[in-house]
């Protein structure tokens, strides 16, 4: 059960910061999908909803999402799903169900780094960056890697790319969580970008592998390099073995849905 002693919602980010780091049990709210499946006595409970985050807008260098962004947004945006093809909107439209999808939020989602994102692995296929109250603006790949710190995820920014990027995913059934996923970029100079999650670790860039490709190795040898470059496990959903095979199977179908298919 989680229990709130008090519920504020701030006026300004300054005043939402300053109560997180307060005291140990301030935490912000997000959608709570994930707050309540837990088991905690929160002290203040801050809710972002006064601060006008929840916006998907677009300059002629950026897309710029709002923290309070649900996922439902990031899938039916027309400018998210016309970036790169909709890769963010084809990888989101698999969590749970509309209903769940109305109500979890991007910045919650980013901030809280899970291995099983749905989300995470087509962000960083498209060199996302995130904008934090005191971390400031950092690329996401490097907040992937950072430690832990208590902050306020305020939005997160894609810079404007040509080319496009598909997401690909393994599950048991439609709402569980992901085996295995990841994404691809394709631009249009040939230069390619591939994420892999859910390993079961959080998505991470295969930089080698990808570069390999970039120059002409085939993809076959692509797919073996990288299963050798980045570290896959096991869990209740999947064997690191598993992992490892499906890994190659999700990285041949990303390469042949972005085009891949003509370089051969
Ligand atoms: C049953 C279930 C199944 C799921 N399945 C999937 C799945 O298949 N694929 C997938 O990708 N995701 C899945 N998720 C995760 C989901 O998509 C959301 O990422 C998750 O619920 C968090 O979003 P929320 O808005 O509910 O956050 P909340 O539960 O409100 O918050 C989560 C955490 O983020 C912190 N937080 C919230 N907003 C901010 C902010 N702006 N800055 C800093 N910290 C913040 C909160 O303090 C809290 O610690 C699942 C979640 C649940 C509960």
């Amino acid at each position: 059960m989680v229990t709130i002693k008090e519920y504020i919602a701030p006026k300004t980010i300054e005043e939402a910061y300053e109560l997180l780091i307060a005291r140990k049990n301030n935490l912000i709210l997000g959608g709570c999908g994930f707050i309540k499946i837990g088991s905690r006595n929160i002290n203040t409970a801050i809710d972002l909803c006064n601060l006008s985050l929840d916006y998907i807008v677009e300059n002629e260098e950026e897309i710029l999402i709002g923290a309070d962004t649900t996922l439902r947004q990031l899938e039916i945006n027309n400018i998210i799903k016309n970036h790169c093809g909709g890769a963010i909107s084809q990888g989101v439209s698999y969590i749970v169900g509309v209903q769940f999808r109305n109500m979890a939020r991007v910045g919650a989602s980013v901030f809280s780094r899970y291995g099983f994102s749905d989300l995470l692995p087509s962000l960083l296929v498209l060199d996302a960056k995130v904008r934090l109250y005191k971390g400031g603006v950092m690329d996401l790949k490097d907040f992937l890697e950072k430690k832990y710190e208590k902050d306020i995820l305020l939005e997160v920014i894609l810079p404007k790319k040509d080319g496009i990027a598909v997401y690909d995913c393994l599950r048991k059934s439609s709402g569980d969580l992901p085996i295995i996923n990841g994404a691809m970029f394709k631009g249009n100079n040939c230069e390619y970008v591939i994420a892999i999650g859910s390993r079961p670790q959080r998505a991470k860039l295969a930089e080698k592998s990808m570069e390999a490709l970039e120059y002409g190795a085939s993809i076959d040898k692509v797919a073996d390099m990288v299963v050798d470059e980045l570290h896959f496990g096991t869990n209740m959903r999947g064997s690191r073995e598993y992992r490892e095979e499906m890994c190659k199977v999700l990285i041949k179908r990303m390469h042949d849905k972005v085009g891949g298919y003509h370089d051969r």
